[in-house]
């Protein structure tokens, strides 16, 4: 069986090679993008296949469509970003969720919302179940997103409840890999980029914050598994694997180039102290666990940027 799929943020990082996956087995799929922080390149080549479709358009604004899946991606994820224009944010999570469930219930689609571990906030619980209720600050720099998705959750929720909206939520943690931005902000990129470039690696404080890192294509795996599966959620979905962002920035410049030097500057507010997801339910209900180590997903990442750069 194939559905109709609508994708938001589908020229993004995740949405695409989402639309990847989908589009190679056979299903419809509308793109639903306003290229904040995507890219038409992400996307083009499928521009002209018969079963895609791409449409420029904010997630703030109400949308018609009949489709049978919604894929609800669309907000910037990346704190450089989505702290540019904070209020929109904070809009594009509340707003865009709130018209995305509005169309999910009219058509009486599936809508699974990527949310966040951000959730969690700076958590005082470690590692992080799906149990936990979070330690977010209301009025930080980073609320503007922690706390649109945690309202973009509860919507999600009340929508169950009160319409019986299927909904899917899944707790996304830190992912990386081919297609991000190389001005992206996210932690990944800026070091390989800047060992790429042979600069400095920043670590932002001592860099014995810790995060867990998972690979795109197993994260895609886990959010595929979630919508075709009869758990609600929500659901942690990332990779155990924890590290320092000392020995991040260690991995990928011993990858790179292992003569470059690794500088420090001013920890930002409210940056989360440790990460890292429990996944015992995406194993019990979904079937799912992360196959990619760090060290694995590191090297198409790296060959990704080499090119990219080289492209200019
Ligand atoms: P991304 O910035 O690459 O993709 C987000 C996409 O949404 C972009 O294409 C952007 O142009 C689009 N967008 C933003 N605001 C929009 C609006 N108002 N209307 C229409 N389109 C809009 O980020 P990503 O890493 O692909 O993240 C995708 C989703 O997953 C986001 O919702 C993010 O919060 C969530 N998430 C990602 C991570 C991660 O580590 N990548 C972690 C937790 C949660
Ligand atoms: N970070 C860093 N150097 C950078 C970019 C980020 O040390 O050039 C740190 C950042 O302070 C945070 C961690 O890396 O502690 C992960 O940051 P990212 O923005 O990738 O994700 P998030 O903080 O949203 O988990």
């Amino acid at each position: 069986m194939t559905f109709r799929n609508l994708v938001t943020g589908g020229a993004g990082f995740l949405g695409s090679h989402l639309i990847d996956r989908l589009m190679e087995a056979g299903e419809e799929v509308i793109c639903v993008d306003n290229y904040f922080t995507g890219r038409k390149d992400n996307v083009r080549h499928w521009i002209g296949h018969p079963n895609f479709e791409l449409i420029r358009h904010d997630v703030t604004d109400p949308l018609r469509l009949e489709v049978d899946r919604i894929w609800h991606l669309a907000c910037p994820a990346s704190p450089v970003h989505y702290q540019f224009n904070p209020i929109k944010t904070a809009k594009t999570s509340f707003l865009g969720t709130y018209n995305m469930l509005g169309l999910a219930r009219r058509v009486g689609a599936r809508l699974l919302l990527a949310s966040t571990s951000e959730v969690y906030g700076d958590p005082e619980v470690h590692p992080q179940p799906e149990s936990y209720r979070g330690c977010v600050n209301t009025i930080g720099i980073r609320s503007c997103y922690d706390e649109g998705k945690r309202i973009a959750e509860t919507l999600c929720f009340d929508y169950q409840r009160r319409h019986g909206t299927e909904i899917r939520v899944m707790r996304i943690f830190n992912t990386y890999g081919p297609r991000m931005l190389p001005d992206d902000g996210r932690v990944v990129s800026n070091f390989i980029v800047q060992a790429l470039q042979g600069q400095p690696l920043t670590l932002y404080g001592e860099g014995s914050q810790t995060r867990s890192f998972c690979y795109v294509d197993d994260l895609i795996a886990g959010m595929m598994a979630l919508m075709n599966g009869n758990h609600s959620g929500p659901i942690n979905i990332g990779n155990p694997g924890e590290f320092t962002i000392r020995q991040l920035a260690e991995l990928v410049r011993d990858r790179i180039d292992p003569s470059l030097p690794l500088t420090t500057q001013p920890l930002p507010q409210d940056d989360p102290l440790q990460r890292q997801p429990v996944i015992d339910l995406a194993r019990r209900e979904l079937g799912w666990e992360p196959k990619v180590s760090l060290a694995e997903g590191l090297e198409p990442t790296i060959a990704y940027f080499r090119e990219r750069l080289a492209q200019g």
